[in-house]
């Protein structure tokens, strides 16, 4: 293993040594390898640079303490991708060439996939974009899918801390537009919203349905879940949001191992005081919890501002013990790799 301060990563950029890169033409995946060379060299013309015809993905590879390495729930991922791709006219990865990607790349930096107990992970992000000579506005004539990986810390160092959050006036897709994948140009929305939250000591913005901003539909870039006073876990249905792999879990975890109601609804703002605790939901943070939502000149507290509320607690160690191979998970979530 390398020599890094597990402990103390955050979530930047750190340049493994080895990535998965394959190409597209003419109707075929070509050229797969595993290379050193952490930069890509594109046509000027590529509609990835022009018109964002790109998508990603993100998961994250667990140290166990037997020193094996789990996957979770890749197959979800590598159909969201497709799904992803879909929607932006890019060829699709079939799940077997996605999670063998996934798993080179684990195998090949498995030297920086962080040990047990630390709480750090291997964080794995893969990459479809639209290449090659063109500039009109039409699909790609190449593509490039790259699968790279990197370390990243616990989210929160010294347990689940609540923060705040503001809802946003902007909106980060439109109702029948791009929310539910995952591609750059969400993002792109969404830098100056989140900017103008954190400039106000906030964490991130909450996004509200965008055709009648009545509900809750996405918190930065994860998804919203909250617990009611009558103990039922409630997470948005909606067309335009990302369907978090997390958030899907945790509604699983909720039902059978918590006996909770675990339900996907509306979420009306005029509705917050039904909820004592609140949290966002994703593979980097995993569970984030909500302190308090300030909407307009009114600030709606959860359970705490300061401590993580019971249920929310229990349903992050549940999870995260899965993850980690602590605990038995539902059929299916895990794929193990097997390490000397
Ligand atoms: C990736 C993402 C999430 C979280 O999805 P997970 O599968 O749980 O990682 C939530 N919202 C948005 C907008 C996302 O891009």
């Amino acid at each position: 293993m390398v020599n890094i301060d597990w402990k103390n990563l955050g979530f930047s950029y750190i340049k493994t040594p080895y990535r998965y890169i394959a190409r597209w033409k003419d109707g075929e995946w070509l050229d797969s390898e595993m290379t050193e060379d952490n930069t890509l060299h594109i046509s000027e013309g590529s509609p990835a640079l022009h018109y964002g015809q790109q998508c990603f993905e993100g998961l994250k590879a667990y140290r166990c303490k037997d020193n094996t390495i789990n996957l979770f729930r890749i197959g979800d991922n590598a159909k969201r991708f497709q799904t992803s791709a879909q929607r932006l006219m890019m060829p699709l990865i079939p799940e077997e060439m996605f999670i063998d990607a996934v798993k080179q790349v684990v195998d090949c930096n498995e030297a920086y996939v962080p040990p047990y107990g630390t709480g750090a992970t291997l964080y794995i992000r893969p990459l479809l974009i639209g290449v090659g000579d063109s500039i009109g506005v039409n699909p790609a004539p190449e593509y490039i899918f790259t699968v790279f990986c990197m370390p990243v810390g616990a989210y929160f160092k010294g347990g689940l801390k609540p923060t705040n959050f503001i809802v946003s006036d902007y909106d980060r897709a439109a109702p029948e537009g791009t929310g539910a994948v995952k591609v750059g140009g969400n993002y792109a929305a969404s830098l100056l919203p989140g900017k103008e939250a954190k400039s106000r000591k906030f964490s991130d913005c909450i996004y509200l349905d965008p055709a009648t901003h009545t509900k809750i539909e996405e918190v930065g870039a994860a998804n919203f879940f909250g617990i009611t006073k009558d103990n039922k876990f409630i997470t948005p249905k909606s067309p335009s949001i990302l369907p978090s792999i997390t958030k899907y879990s945790l509604l699983e975890l909720a039902k059978d191992r918590l006996g909770m109601e675990a339900i996907e609804g509306d979420v009306y703002l005029k509705d917050l005081d039904k909820f004592t605790e609140a949290g966002a939901c994703g593979t980097a943070a995993v569970i984030s919890p909500i302190g308090g939502i300030q909407l307009k000149d009114k600030f709606q507290v959860f359970y705490s501002e300061t401590e993580v509320g019971p249920v929310t607690k229990r349903l992050y160690d549940e999870l995260t013990g899965i993850q980690f191979g602590d605990i038995e998970g539902p059929e299916g979530w895990i794929m193990k790799l097997i390490v000397e």
